[in-house]
């Protein structure tokens, strides 16, 4: 799950992380009060989930609270285009104003979970700011790494040496030692993802601060953080995942052609495979998971047929605990009381697989079945390739 930038800097101050002071304004008068409040110049900031937004427009450093003003009525209510959102851009429906910074240097430090290592990686450059992409894509050599015993954790020696990596010296070393220890902590202890400050910067009066703030949890441990979870905007993420979610039914966007309803992550990542050898190429797939019942796969054929980009869908379920004929009963009832307007191919395997097979053919209605995943899969593409 993401946040937005000033949710994560209320996140990261509980943890003793500096950020700069600001408010949250959803109108031009209520940013121009709160930059009257601050004082001096402020910046006003777009506050959607995609990073990349001072290229975009979304970031503005004003002189005085009638600037601020106009800056929060240029924001507000635009759709923010960035190399992170899609071509239509991303609705602004809040700016945080926040104090502004006299800025000295612009440096990078991020914390993800390196999965080849099974470790914590923290990543460190003094080559911050807005291109971190590109320094990462043509001289990778600027960002230092210090990977983390999940043993013992962060040690002292390992926050000093990044914070000597980033070149900070005298005061500004304590200060950054305490900055990279608070941040570990806070990912740590929040469950996040990826935890990302770009820029950290260094004023020009010494002092080591977030200018920005990138926050991503894990999904599965969000159960552990019901006032994170309390954070989440829907509005930021794909409408259909979040229809999915609330049916407790996995979604997930691509953006091929063949819609895809599975059961299992494993049979979704082989499905998906075998459709890109038949020559197609999934435009999402669907996990319904064990429980396979009518109400399921009527949510499941909502979800999967109203995404405009699904030419036909494909079924593939491996009935191991759950009965292939209760499965394929499901099925027809779920398609006996609605319309789909795309071609379907079902295929089920495993536990009376011939009895759903029966069942589905004898059904009436009008899809095709397939007994092996080669045959599905190239009946689906089929199927696309006649539609299109
Ligand atoms: P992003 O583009 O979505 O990553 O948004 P950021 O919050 O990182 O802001 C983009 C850039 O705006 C930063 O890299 C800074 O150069 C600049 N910026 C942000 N806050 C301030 C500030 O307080 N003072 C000044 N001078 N620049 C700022
Ligand atoms: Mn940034």
């Amino acid at each position: 799950m993401k946040i937005h930038e000033y949710q994560a800097k209320e996140v990261l101050k509980t943890f003793g992380v500096p950020v700069p002071k600001g408010g949250l304004a959803t109108t031009p008068e209520e940013a121009e009060q709160i930059a009257k409040d601050l004082g001096g110049t402020v910046v006003v900031k777009a506050q959607i989930h995609a990073g990349g937004r001072g290229k975009g427009g979304g970031v503005k450093v004003v002189k005085n609270p009638e600037e601020a003003k106009q800056a929060a009525s240029d924001i507000l209510g635009m759709d923010l285009i960035t190399p992170q959102t899609g071509p239509g851009g991303q609705k602004v429906k809040f700016v945080w104003v926040e104090e502004g910074t006299d800025i000295d240097r612009e440096l990078y430090l991020g914390i993800v979970l390196d999965r080849a290592q099974s470790r914590l990686v923290i990543m460190a450059s003094q080559a911050g700011g807005m291109n971190i992409e590109e320094v990462a894509a043509t001289t990778p050599e600027k960002i230092l790494k210090e990977v983390i015993h999940p043993g013992v954790g962060l040690l002292p020696f390992q926050a000093r040496r990044l914070a000597m990596d980033l070149g900070l010296e005298g005061d500004q070393i304590k200060q950054g030692v305490a900055f990279i220890s608070a941040l570990y902590k806070a990912y740590v202890a929040t469950d996040c993802s990826l935890a990302e400050i770009n820029p950290l910067v260094v004023s020009k009066q010494g002092d080591v601060l977030a200018l920005d703030a990138k926050l991503n949890f894990d999904d599965n441990a969000l159960y552990r953080h019901p006032d994170l979870l309390a954070l989440r905007d829907t509005d930021e993420e794909d409408p259909l995942e979040v229809e999915a979610s609330e049916f407790a039914l996995n979604y997930i966007k691509l953006d091929g052609e063949v819609g895809c309803m599975v059961n299992g992550a494993g049979l979704a990542m082989a499905t998906m495979d075998i459709i890109k050898h038949a020559g197609s190429s999934p435009a999402n797939f669907l996990d319904v998971g064990g429980g396979t019942n009518v109400e399921r796969v009527k949510n499941a054929f909502q979800i999967l047929t109203s995404d405009k980009d699904v030419k036909a869908v494909l079924i593939n379920i491996f009935g191991g605990i759950v009965r292939c004929d209760l499965v394929a009963e499901g099925v027809v009832a779920a398609l006996k009381s609605m319309t789909i307007d795309v071609p379907l191919v079902i295929r089920l395997q495993g536990t009376n697989a011939e009895e759903g097979a029966k069942i589905l053919e004898n059904s009436g209605l009008e899809f095709t079945v397939a007994r092996r995943l080669q045959e599905a899969a190239e009946g689906v593409v089929k199927a696309v390739k006649g539609a299109a």
